[in-house]
């Protein structure tokens, strides 16, 4: 059965003319999901009854929230249920006037980045595009309005299940729907050059981010194991020529464990990586893991130092703060906490 919210304008019209119903009912329905986030029929009250149930039998929501988690911050994470039972989360993260809504593309992730929770099972399977899609409308009608901004990192590899990605950003981005400015949009990978090239191929206009976490292929290697080895210059050039193409923000995102990628040496490879190609690094002190324990993030006057050696490099640099920890709000770690538990 089709999920209602992966219908868009011109496919709802179709079902809308086989049921023998007037066309403005599609109007009407498209922006109730699509605008509004009212995912269940039965709350669409402007729809006749036998249209509401007609839907309700029809079509399926293909997500559920199941629990709702704040954190001291004001970090939210929410958990979904997709109906084979398996479980993923969104994070939604306030920042002054933003509202940042992180999402996920795959139940578990193939790349299993040391730190991170979300692929310690590997890869289980590649969300729908009404998966990746829903997320983003149960948070703007829980929530009573739109999420300022959508980064595409929480759990799975965004670029291995592009064609999916690529339908929910046209729905987000629908003039009758969201109607996100693609520049709202930031799609994050830590996986192959020709993958990148793609994304900018498409010209959707969304900013990139690179999770690299290491500046070379040895280290990359131990952190980021199921990312292609002795790849990490290509992938730094495929953020450059995506820059290019595209004309969008470039970011590195580097996860700073003590001990391991915190290192001088470290810094100037990063620095010498990134000089005169506009990409931005955004370096990240690593919020804990249960799996690792042996992971640490640095002092804050080690990340300090190596933002500094970064900016001496001429290299632009944030250092971010930690958020929602007390949530375990980094990516896949709800999820996991919750299937251990069971
Ligand atoms: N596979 C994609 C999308 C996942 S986003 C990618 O790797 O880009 C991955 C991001 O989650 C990392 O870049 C990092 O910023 C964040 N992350 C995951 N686990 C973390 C942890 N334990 N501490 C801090 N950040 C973490």
């Amino acid at each position: 059965m089709t999920a209602l919210a992966a219908l868009d304008l011109a496919a709802l019209e179709a079902l809308f003319t086989e049921w023998g119903e007037p066309r403005y009912r599609a109007a009407q329905v498209f922006d109730a999901v699509q605008a509004k986030g009212v995912l269940d029929p039965a709350a669409m009250t402007t729809l006749p009854a036998a249209l509401r149930e007609r839907l309700a039998r029809e079509t399926t929501i293909a997500t559920r929230v199941v629990e709702a988690q704040a954190s001291e911050d004001g970090t939210t994470k929410y958990l979904f249920e997709l109906e084979d039972g398996k479980r993923v989360e969104a994070v939604l993260i306030p920042e002054g006037s933003r509202k940042t809504l992180c999402v996920s593309t795959q139940v578990g992730c193939p790349i299993r980045c040391v730190f991170c929770a979300s692929g310690i099972a590997g890869l289980i399977r590649n969300l729908t595009v009404a998966e990746i899609h829903e997320q983003v409308l149960h948070v703007r009608h829980l929530l009573g309005e739109r999420p300022s901004n959508i980064v595409v990192m929480g759990m799975g590899e965004p670029l291995l299940n592009l064609p999916n990605l690529v339908e929910a950003i046209k729905l987000w981005t629908h003039e009758n729907g969201l109607h996100f400015s693609p520049r709202r949009i930031t799609v994050s990978t830590a996986g192959t050059p020709s993958k990148v090239d793609r994304l900018a191929k498409l010209d959707l206009g969304v900013h990139l981010a690179i999770s690299l976490h290491a500046a070379d292929d040895e280290v990359r290697g131990k952190l980021v194991p199921g990312s292609p080895a002795g790849r990490t210059q290509d992938l730094i050039d495929a953020g450059a020529r995506f820059a290019r193409k595209t004309g969008r923000d470039v970011t590195v995102e580097y996860v700073l464990i003590a001990g391991e990628n915190d290192t001088p040496d470290q810094a100037e490879k990063l620095g010498a990586l990134v000089a005169g190609r506009h990409i931005h690094v955004n370096l990240i002190p690593l919020n804990p893991v249960t799996h690792r324990p042996d992971l640490h993030a640095p002092s804050g006057i080690a990340a300090k130092a190596f933002a500094q050696r970064l900016r001496d490099q001429g290299t632009s640099v944030t250092l971010r703060t930690q958020r929602g920890d007390d949530i375990a709000a980094a990516c896949g770690q709800l999820a996991l906490e919750r299937s251990l538990a069971e």
